[in-house]
């Protein structure tokens, strides 16, 4: 090829291609730049939700953090709760829902508004669906919506190509999410959030089952235990009363030989609900064997604790027990109530607590050999 024979460009073109490619160079670092930094917030993100040790805290980071680093208008979870199972342990384990209004749960998968006909379709998991917002379609995932909502993404969130909820983002920019948009940001994003809500659920729900009596819902003797040297430290530091009341309930044995082991543990579950009823929200239940309870009171001197065990032991005897339609049996049970010594600060709060369980059954004891269905407390003698 004859090289002199190509045109040589003028210096103004070179220059404005030069301009161009220059400006052009400086939108990608530009963008790039961008992409860079909200890659490290995601990044940020992921290891915060990654980190989450509880229900509680992984919910409120992923509302407080997602809406700022993605820049979105609105942001509500939808969690499959079927036979609300989550919803009652994790208000066991005392997460506030009322804090969460954008946590949202669905009895069933059509609750989550996933499109049904989508789901179908063939074995595949659902895809994201990122469209106009519909405030009639869309109620579901945003039931109180913000003014001036116009594009929604539905995520489903899947586990093992099981739906477990959907995450519901919107944005007050009409063309932040489209049906054509690629969706593997959404979908990546929704897995790592997926992963760590199961996580996070399966370890609340490992929690709750460990520390409560699978019969009666309360709680078991190894919460008790633990909770009792906690509140103990806590009552001596802070200077008030604490009691503790022991129930046992009365011939349990010829109950069952009455009404067979099945109809006992009826009895046993309605009298948990009858002690339940006459207990303040900081007072704790716990069966700690058999058909024994006890109870462990904040805040409450012996004789405040002895009216409360008066007024359990009273409604316990008050009405026959329906065991099933046909089968009614009345019990009654007898009640031993102790308080902490707190002039006695240099004994370890381990055999402090094992003294009051031992003052409260010593108690429960004079209630038996006194001729049971009574409420005895515990007097040091002087
Ligand atoms: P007392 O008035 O002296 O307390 O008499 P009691 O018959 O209640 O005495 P005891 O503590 O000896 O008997 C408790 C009975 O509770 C024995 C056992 O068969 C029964 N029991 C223990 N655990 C369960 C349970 O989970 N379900 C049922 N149905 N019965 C239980
Ligand atoms: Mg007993
Ligand atoms: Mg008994």
């Amino acid at each position: 090829m004859d090289m002199t024979q190509t045109k040589v460009p003028e210096l103004a073109e070179v220059l404005a291609e030069n301009q161009a490619l220059r400006s052009r160079m400086a939108y990608l670092l530009e963008q790039a730049e961008r992409n860079h930094s909200i890659m490290m917030r995601h990044q940020a993100f992921d290891l915060d939700i990654v980190s989450a040790g509880t229900f509680q805290e992984l919910v409120s980071t992923i509302f407080r953090n997602l809406p700022i680093i993605s820049s979105l208008d609105a942001v509500t979870l939808t969690l499959l709760d079927e036979d609300a199972d989550i919803q009652s342990v994790m208000g066991k384990l005392g997460v506030n829902f009322a804090e969460f209004p954008d946590l949202l749960f669905a009895d069933s998968i059509e609750g989550l508004g996933i499109d049904l006909a989508e789901r179908t379709e063939g074995a595949k998991p659902p895809k994201p669906r990122l469209c106009m917002y519909d405030p009639l379609r869309h109620a579901y995932a945003f039931p109180s919506p913000l003014h001036g909502l116009q594009s929604v993404a539905l995520v489903p969130l899947l586990r093992n190509k099981r739906i477990i909820g959907s995450l519901n983002l919107g944005s007050s920019d009409p063309t932040r999410f489209t049906p054509s948009m690629a969706t593997d940001f959404v979908e990546h994003m929704a897995s790592i959030i997926a992963i760590c809500l199961e996580n996070v659920i399966s370890n609340e729900m490992l929690k709750y089952i460990g520390l409560t009596d699978s019969l009666t819902g309360v709680y078991n003797r190894r919460y008790m235990d633990r909770r009792l040297i906690e509140e103990i430290s806590r009552a001596r530091r802070q200077e008030y009363d604490i009691a503790f009341m022991y129930i046992d309930i009365d011939h349990f044995k010829r109950v069952n030989d009455t009404i067979g082991h099945q109809g006992g543990d009826e009895v046993l579950r309605e009298v948990a609900s009858r002690i339940k009823n006459e207990l303040r929200l900081s007072d704790s239940l716990a069966r700690f064997g058999g058909e024994e309870f006890v109870v462990l009171l904040i805040n409450a001197n012996l004789d405040s604790a002895a009216f409360v065990a008066e007024r359990i032991r009273a409604s316990i005897a008050a009405s026959m027990i329906d065991v099933s339609p046909s089968v009614q049996i009345s019990v009654t049970a007898s009640l031993g109530v102790a308080c902490l010594d707190r002039s006695v600060l240099d004994t370890p709060v381990e055999a402090a607590a094992m003294e009051l369980i031992a003052q409260a059954d010593a108690a429960l004891y004079q209630a038996k050999d006194g001729g049971r269905n009574r409420v005895i407390s515990y007097r040091p003698a002087t």
